[in-house]
């Protein structure tokens, strides 16, 4: 899943939330597990990579992706967090190879779910503060991103704990969505 389509949004996600396949690993392409019914083309388990994945992290079918049945990698959008793992890892080993060193790869590998789903969270914060004007939303997200140097070592703790403040944070949302219909 090295390259997209954008996703069109009424309220625009800032740049550090919107995929960058150009300077990610291809780790969509990898990491999770294929499953050839839901438009990936064919099965695959989870931390291999896709066997169209170029050696540069680009993808070998990128201009014929629909016709060849991977309608799910178009759909996908990892929301900004392989580019940032792939940042973070640089700067931690010198780079991002998972290919050559088993060290970079198990490190990233096994962020790359947890981040992926805290990016999730950053842009449902940003969109909701974006939406209702809420000054928490945003301060919660900022205080989120602060932490960003930190989310691969999270304890598993640590990750419930943000999950629970923004799942708090953003049910109010949610509740006066349900009270007019
Ligand atoms: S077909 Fe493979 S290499 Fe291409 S975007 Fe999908 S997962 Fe990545």
């Amino acid at each position: 899943m090295t390259q997209r389509q954008p996703v069109q949004l009424p309220v625009q996600l800032p740049a550090h939330l919107k995929a960058d396949c150009a300077a990610c690993v291809g780790l969509c392409c990898v990491v999770p597990p294929f499953d050839a019914a839901q438009g990936f083309g064919f099965d695959k388990p989870a931390e291999t990579p896709c066997q169209h994945l170029c050696a540069d992290h680009r993808c070998g079918i990128h201009d014929a992706l629909m016709p060849r049945g991977f309608e799910g990698c178009v759909a996908f959008d990892c929301l900004g967090a392989g580019q940032r793992l792939t940042a973070s890892a640089a700067a931690r080993f010198g780079d991002a190879d998972w290919r050559a060193r088993p060290q970079v790869a198990r490190w990233l590998f096994d962020a790359y779910p947890r981040v992926r789903q805290v990016q999730e969270w950053l842009a449902s914060l940003s969109l909701a503060a974006e939406v209702s004007g809420e000054a928490g939303l945003r301060e919660l997200a900022q205080a989120l991103e602060a932490e960003s140097a930190r989310w691969p070592d999270w304890s598993p703790a640590e990750q419930a704990a943000w999950q629970a403040r923004v799942q708090a944070a953003l049910a109010p949302l949610a509740e006066n969505r349900g009270s007019r219909k």
